[in-house]
């Protein structure tokens, strides 16, 4: 039995992978596989229109709001975000290396304020106290830094239009849209897998900027064509659409969210009450999802052992990105609590034998 701790792509609900099987196979008793047919089929149609309206559904998207389903990542949003939003001024928060990827490219195109950066601290904490410039055209958070395991757990108001990148926490809680102007996101966290772009887009915010914008990379043009301007990522939103299906038949964001919360409470327990380990990421600030942490000074030498040894009992990913070290334990939502309990099985055993 492997215990998936992946931090994207990542683990996906059994059922969602189990039909994108099927599907590939046979789509819907049709003969053909989603693989060999049009995006503008009525089936392939049906997938994509189910897939906004979950979407709009499971996280409580107001009126006024378009879903979008593009390729390039979350990454081609770092620049997309600007070049539709950014006429003279923009503000960002710098909570990591994704956030201050989304900042580099913002500098293409105006005046860039960094309002507060955690930088200082190897990003272990999400900085507080900072004020937003009121003639800022956007404010740009990241809510979840995967690489540092911290999170902004609430939605916060802002006196600008707010943009987020949710990659890894977009329906991991409820989220109050409204109080954001854009949130986008690549699927391969959370959602689905790899090759899909999520986009929630309030249309006022759009149609400012005197510049021109190269059609592909126009929200307008994708909200014109709903997505199928050019041929979207078909089989991922497939699969999309299948862990949507998911997280509404468990009970909705609401479920998720209670799942992620005792999830992460027994393992942060064990790192808090452990003799070897200890978290890197401030109390405070800590992530629901990616859930980082070392051995103590004293048994630095013993990282490599216990990676070993976590190996050998069936944990898969858990370790560190190269900038934090140590180990990372990702817990999105379809991570089981029993995946976890597994790892803390595991951790208790190590340092019974190495404490
Ligand atoms: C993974 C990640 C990205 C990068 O996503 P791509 O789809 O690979 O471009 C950006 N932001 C955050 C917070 C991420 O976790």
């Amino acid at each position: 039995m492997k215990h998936n701790f992946n931090a994207g792509p990542s683990i996906l609900p059994r059922v969602a992978i189990e039909n994108t099987a099927k599907a590939i196979l046979d789509l819907n008793g049709t003969g053909l596989s989603i693989l060999e047919i049009s995006h503008r089929s009525k089936d392939f149609q049906a997938v994509i229109d189910e897939a906004v309206a979950l979407f709009k559904e499971v996280l409580g998207i107001p009126e006024g709001y378009h879903v979008l389903f593009l390729g390039g990542g979350a990454s081609t949003q770092f620049c997309m975000v600007p070049y539709n939003l950014l006429g003279k001024k923009a503000a960002y928060l710098e909570t990591g290396v994704w956030a201050k990827k989304a900042l580099k490219e913002a500098k293409q195109f105006g005046e860039v304020v960094t309002v507060a950066s955690s930088a200082d601290k190897n990003y272990s904490y999400i900085p507080k106290g900072f004020s937003v410039p009121a003639d800022a055209d956007y404010f740009h958070i990241t809510t979840n830094n995967t690489i540092y395991g911290t999170e902004i757990h609430t939605d916060m108001d802002c006196p600008v239009n707010l943009v987020a990148d949710m990659s890894s926490d977009i329906l991991s809680r409820p989220v109050d849209v409204s109080k954001y102007a854009l949130i986008y996101g690549g699927a391969q966290k959370n959602l689905g897998p790899a090759g899909v772009t999520f986009v929630i887009v309030r249309e006022d915010i759009l149609g400012k900027m005197e510049r021109t914008i190269p059609t592909m990379l126009d929200y307008r043009t994708h909200i014109k064509e709903g997505s199928m301007f050019n041929t979207p990522p078909v089989l991922p939103i497939f699969t999309l659409n299948e862990t949507l299906k998911w997280i509404k038949a468990l009970g909705g964001v609401e479920k998720m969210y209670e799942m992620n919360v005792k999830k992460a409470n027994l393992l942060y327990d064990a790192i808090d009450n452990s003799k070897m380990f200890v978290g890197t990421a401030e109390k405070e600030s800590r992530s629901l999802m990616n859930i980082c942490f070392v051995m103590k000074e004293e048994y630095k030498d013993k990282e490599d052992a216990f990676m070993a040894f976590s190996k050998k009992h069936g944990m898969v990913g858990i370790k560190g990105h190269r900038s934090v070290g140590g180990f990372r334990a990702s817990t999105y939502n379809a991570l089981p609590i029993e995946s976890v309990q597994a790892l803390v099985d595991c951790m208790a055993a190590f340092e019974k034998e190495n404490a």
